[in-house]
């Protein structure tokens, strides 16, 4: 029976929570993700602690944050003029958004403070800093195809990635495209 590995794709549900119990993601009651195993579409250690299940098997496990969205990094927090939002920005503390970056692409910012015109931003991931608990049932392995190897990532049902040729775009934002 195939089992996961590099250059498998898997299909899997699973839950995710955090170390108090309280769920951030699941797919269970929907369709099973899929991904392409070793090629970074998921976290380094939810990939490393599936490796060798085969359909059917439940695995639960901790990742700390180095396995999985990494540390908070205290270099990753800016303080801003209040006027880099324009001027109609509605500023409030804990409000997410996007941020262009230099090289075009978006980065995701939390504000934690603002005081009077200063408006600090943090660029952590926020998940970052975080123990994450997985549960996996695992319900489907097979090979990759040559094309989704060339990809990146998984095709068809649960993928996320139902076009047929590269040049179509990806929607994932993986940027292999
Ligand atoms: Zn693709």
């Amino acid at each position: 029976m195939a089992k996961i590995a590099q250059d498998t794709v898997a299909g899997v549900f699973y839950s995710g929570k955090f170390e108090d119990g309280e769920v951030f993601d699941t797919n269970e009651g929907g369709e099973p993700l899929s991904f392409l195993v070793g090629h970074r579409q998921m976290i380094s250690g939810f990939e490393e602690e599936l490796i060798g299940a085969k359909v059917g098997d439940k695995r639960t496990f901790t990742l700390s944050p180095n396995r999985a969205y990494g540390e908070r990094n205290e270099d990753l927090f800016q303080t801003v003029n209040k006027s880099v939002f324009g001027p109609n920005a509605p500023l409030e503390v804990g409000m997410s958004s996007y941020a262009q970056t230099e090289n075009g692409g978006t980065t995701m910012f939390t504000i934690t403070e603002i005081d009077g015109d200063d408006v600090t931003v943090d660029f952590n991931h926020v998940m970052a800093g975080k123990t994450l608990v997985f549960s996996v049932e695992v319900v489907d392995v097979r090979d990759a195809t040559a094309e989704e190897l060339s990809h990146g990532h998984a095709h068809g049902r649960g993928s996320g990635n139902n076009h047929s040729s590269k040049s179509e775009s990806c929607g994932t934002g993986c940027g292999c495209h």
